[in-house]
């Protein structure tokens, strides 16, 4: 597989995820917390972890944040932030977005400052694990 340069924007349990797995399937992953202990914790599973706030436009353009094919928005909790950090990006000029939303309103905001795809993950998991019981291969519960 082509490698590609990943940047993922909080290192929660969503990101930490995404990051983790992108990683471990060889591809080059930057992750970003606002949050010294996030990003040290990171440490031990990615090749590189930056402490800086992504509402600063100066600090995502110190890390290099244009040469990410692809950057992840994994900040939840803090709409405000989450959205400021997808404004800022965009007006950098990042090709491809990705954003954690963790309601209608909030994807809608995402959506509209030009987010390129916006996942719901309790939402796409709720999904999943009733697709999952309605397969005909499920087991019985
Ligand atoms: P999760 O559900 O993925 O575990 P969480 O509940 O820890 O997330 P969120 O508010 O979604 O909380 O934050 C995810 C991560 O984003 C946290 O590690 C947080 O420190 C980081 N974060 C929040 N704001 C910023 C910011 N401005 N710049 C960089 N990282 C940030």
């Amino acid at each position: 597989m082509k490698t590609k340069p990943y940047a993922v924007i909080g290192l929660g349990r969503f990101g930490t995820s995404i990051a983790k797995r992108l990683f471990e399937a060889g591809q080059e992953v930057l992750g970003i917390d606002i949050d010294e202990t996030k990003a040290e914790d990171a440490e031990l599973f990615l090749s590189h972890t930056v402490v800086a706030d992504a509402t600063d436009e100066r600090a995502l353009t110190s890390v290099g944040i244009l040469n990410f094919d692809c950057v992840i928005v994994a900040i939840g909790n803090n709409m405000q932030s989450s959205i400021l950090t997808v404004m800022i990006l965009k007006d950098l000029g990042v090709k491809k977005i990705i954003a954690k939303a963790l309601g209608k309103h909030h994807g809608q905001v995402l959506d509209k400052i030009g987010a390129n795809l916006i996942i719901y993950p309790e939402r796409d998991m709720g999904e999943r694990v009733a697709n999952q019981l309605l397969s005909p291969n499920m087991l019985n519960y």
